[in-house]
């Protein structure tokens, strides 16, 4: 299935590493254009060298994305780099654990900051390129956003926020014709899955009780699964697909328990 790809400007935030490399780079194999926008240069650099080895075409922008100003100029880069916007990919963001009780009110704010303000943030600086090549965006969520999970109301509200955003964005973008929808995973192996589960115990029973619980074929998610529906949805192939919340976890947060 050609995607029409050719041509297009994409933006990846947190686009070097775990999910959103893999989103990159399917991008790049698919001929598109992406801006990898984290805030590691060498990460960065890492990432746009292997999508230019596979003959794709990228640019590596440095950034904070917890700060508003660094949004607008990732925005502005892009269209001096590239002169146009297709799509955005709001995707990074870090599960960091601000509990109702371990936490406190500043930090509460602070992870809000670094998982969801970018978000608004750049859709709406891309806005007015959005409107000019009937772009899309396509918003990283969370599983947790519907199941809790306990010690970490930051990212738990975060991401229940980007769900109803997705919603919200996909009604106030109806007269532009961008299309606006949710992608959530539930286990996919990444430095962030990685370093999250080191928390535990004894994080290799943690990672078979989780992985034995994953109803299709007992395994995590891969990145690179992630990204084909990402990229999906990117595409003028998803052409009357918007507002929508989209699992994709192998069935883990819907199918009846019974099943595991
Ligand atoms: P990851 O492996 O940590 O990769 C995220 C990338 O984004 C990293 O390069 C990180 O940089 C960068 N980043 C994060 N916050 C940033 C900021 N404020 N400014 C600039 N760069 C930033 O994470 P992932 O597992 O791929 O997760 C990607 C998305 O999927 C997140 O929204 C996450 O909530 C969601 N998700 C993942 C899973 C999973 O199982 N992995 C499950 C549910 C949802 P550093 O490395 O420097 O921090």
């Amino acid at each position: 299935m050609d995607l029409y790809l050719e041509g297009k400007v994409f933006i990846v935030t947190g686009g070097a590493k775990g999910i959103g490399a893999a989103i990159s780079k399917t991008i790049g194999a698919e001929g598109g254009m992406v801006v990898v926008a984290g805030r590691d240069k060498n990460d960065n650099h890492t990432t746009v060298d292997e999508i230019i080895k596979m003959h794709g075409k990228a640019a590596s922008h440095t950034i904070e994305l917890a700060d508003p100003e660094a949004c607008k100029e990732l925005v502005e880069f892009t269209i001096e780099k590239f002169s146009r916007i297709d799509g955005l990919v709001n995707n990074a963001g870090v599960n960091d654990g601000i509990g109702l009780v371990g936490g406190s009110p500043e930090k509460f704010m602070g992870s809000l900051q670094k998982n969801l303000s970018h978000y608004y943030n750049l859709a709406h600086y891309a806005f007015p390129h959005l409107k000019y090549t009937k772009g899309s965006i396509v918003n990283i969520g969370s599983k947790v956003s519907v199941t809790g999970q306990g010690n970490t109301s930051g990212y738990a509200a975060a991401k229940g926020a980007i769900n109803a955003l997705t919603r919200e964005w996909a009604a106030e973008m109806l007269p532009y014709a961008i299309r606006v929808n949710a992608v959530l995973p539930a286990e996919v192996w990444t430095p962030l899955y990685e370093n999250w589960i080191a928390k535990f115990a004894d994080p290799a029973a943690k990672l078979k009780s989780i992985t034995s619980k994953i109803p299709l074929e007992n395994r995590f998610t891969k990145a690179e699964e992630i990204a084909d529906m990402v990229v999906f949805l990117l595409s003028r192939r998803s052409a009357h697909t918007t507002g929508q919340i989209l699992f994709v976890d192998g069935g883990y947060t819907h199918l009846d328990r019974s099943l595991t």
